[in-house]
């Protein structure tokens, strides 16, 4: 992908947050990995109004030179992952009703569906409490992160990766309406947790889940 359309995938992405309700206004915030440094929403700046050109060329260390705007004061957590997970190719951070408010109790969200494996692992963690924009903040996320695709930061929202910034936002929104769902059942009461056995033999039956063209192709030539 070249740079302009990067830029325009990160502005679009950030207003699907809008459009969708996964952020109101300007909360949240978009990066796309650009080789050695990254493309970066402005901070504060509403998402309609967004152009090509206000999408910030910063360093993982948040270096930057822009005419109009600084980069999202997050881009200590973007520039962190970036460094340590090389596997990561845009990020996506948003306030998200559901998933911020079991963020705001500090937990985990365990295993109580099989869908919490499209994080990864058997959990989706939580990051500890750390001031927003600051180092310490970038610290816990990449922890909370470690062999995983997202987490909740503590009283905080969601951060999610991806190949590109669209799949790194469809997991956003995969985090949110799990979120969601664990808690409805534990209004219900009763939750049943599924076991790491299960959740081991869900994350391998996840390798080949969807449309595989080589299986496909097997398939026929059989
Ligand atoms: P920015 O507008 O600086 O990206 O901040 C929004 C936010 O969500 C901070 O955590
Ligand atoms: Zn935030």
């Amino acid at each position: 992908m070249n740079e302009t359309n990067l830029r325009k995938e990160i502005i679009d992405t950030a207003r699907k947050l809008n459009s969708t309700g996964l952020s109101l206004q300007n909360s949240g915030n978009v990066s796309g990995r650009w080789g050695n440094r990254m493309l970066i929403t402005p901070s504060g700046v509403p998402y309609h109004e967004l152009t090509t050109s206000d999408i910030i060329d910063a360093g993982f260390d948040g270096s930057f030179e822009h005419p109009r705007f600084r980069p999202s004061s997050e881009w200590h957590f973007h520039g962190a992952i970036y460094r340590e997970r090389p596997d990561v190719q845009a990020i996506v951070h948003t306030h998200s009703a559901h998933a911020t408010a079991v963020a705001c109790t500090g937990q985990d969200i365990p295993a109580f569906h099989y869908m919490v494996a499209v994080a990864g692992g058997n959990s989706i963690r939580c990051a500890d409490y750390a001031t927003f924009g600051t180092e310490e903040l970038a610290r816990l996320t990449v922890t909370a992160l470690e062999d995983r695709r997202a987490c909740l930061l503590a009283n905080h929202g969601q951060v999610a990766t991806g190949s590109s910034a669209s799949t790194a936002f469809a997991l956003a929104e995969q985090v949110e309406e799990l979120a969601r769902h664990y808690m409805l059942a534990l209004q219900l009461g009763n939750v049943q947790y599924l076991d790491d056995e299960e959740m081991a033999r869900v994350l391998d039956k996840f390798k080949s889940y969807g449309q595989n063209p080589n299986q496909e192709s097997e398939r026929v030539s059989r």
